[in-house]
């Protein structure tokens, strides 16, 4: 049962999916993209009240719950993700999203700039595949999708982010192959610069876009409806014999 939470017609109705991080921008295009396809979705975060307002102000919001998730806490996954399973009648999708950026070159690295980014962007994704794993098998065509970045190639000033981007790649790649013959797949998605508060929070945010833009073939930085799309892709049955990969959404740009 789903607890009567109405799914809508689409290529994705009523499969069950949780967004970390759903308050925020990528989080936010995410949930709306599942939605629009047709998933009951799990909006979580950290800030509750923010997930609320978030499925308050999704134009198709049926079937839509806000859930309260902190990836520092395995705890806290455990028991989101049993809540959403309560609530949505099962999981067939997680998409871990949540992240943080704490950037600074490494001689000005602090202890806890390096864990609070390692502990949310990856240990997070962790906790959540771990809690998810066994409710993604049962339904039959459990679907993993990570948000990497390309920074996982390396970035000045983002060690930390960096060395969790690309731990998120290497999770994924693990991941595949532990779980394919359950009929899961698990891919990344490498975004480059996306306008979010994550980018305009910083305080050289105009000077970094402006750089960002006219080194992307594309000459923008990408929107969070660009990184949307291409996880709805990979949560669809379109997608079904893809995993272990990474997709690159940076307008061309490596
Ligand atoms: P935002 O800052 O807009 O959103 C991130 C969300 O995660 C926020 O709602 C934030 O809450 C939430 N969050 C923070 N800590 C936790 C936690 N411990 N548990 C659960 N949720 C938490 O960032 P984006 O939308 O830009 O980023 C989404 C993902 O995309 C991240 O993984 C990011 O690394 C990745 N990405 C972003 C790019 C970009 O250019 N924007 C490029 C490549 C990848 P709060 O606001 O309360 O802190």
């Amino acid at each position: 049962m789903n607890g009567g939470v109405a799914a809508m017609p689409g290529p994705l109705a009523g499969r069950r999916a949780l967004v970390t991080g759903a308050a925020g921008d990528i989080g936010a295009a995410i949930s709306s993209a599942l939605c629009a396809a047709g998933c009951l979705v799990a909006v979580t975060d950290l800030d509750l009240v923010a997930a609320q307002r978030q499925v308050q102000e999704m134009t198709e919001a049926a079937g839509a719950v806000a859930l309260e998730l902190d990836v520092r806490s395995s705890s806290s996954a455990n028991d989101a993700i049993a809540t959403a399973v309560d609530r949505l009648g099962g999981l067939d999708i997680l998409v871990n999203n949540a992240g943080v950026a704490r950037d600074a070159r490494l001689d000005r690295l602090t202890d806890e700039d390096w864990n609070a980014v390692l502990d949310i962007d990856l240990r997070g994704y962790f906790f959540c595949a771990r809690a998810a794993a066994p409710h993604l098998r049962a339904g039959g065509h459990g679907r993993i999708v990570n948000i990497s970045s390309r920074a996982h190639l390396g970035n000045r000033g983002q060690a930390n982010y960096s060395a969790a981007k690309a731990g998120v790649i290497g999770l994924t790649r693990a991941l595949s192959l532990e779980l394919g013959r359950d009929a899961i797949t698990v891919n990344a998605v490498a975004p480059g610069m996306i306008d979010t508060a994550l980018v305009r929070n910083h305080p050289k945010a105009d000077q970094i876009v402006e750089r960002a833009a006219a080194a992307t073939p594309m000459g923008r930085i990408g929107a969070p409806g660009d990184v949307a799309s291409v996880v709805a892709f990979l949560a669809s049955d379109g997608a079904s014999y893809i995993s272990g990969e990474v997709i690159h959404v940076t307008g061309g740009r490596y």
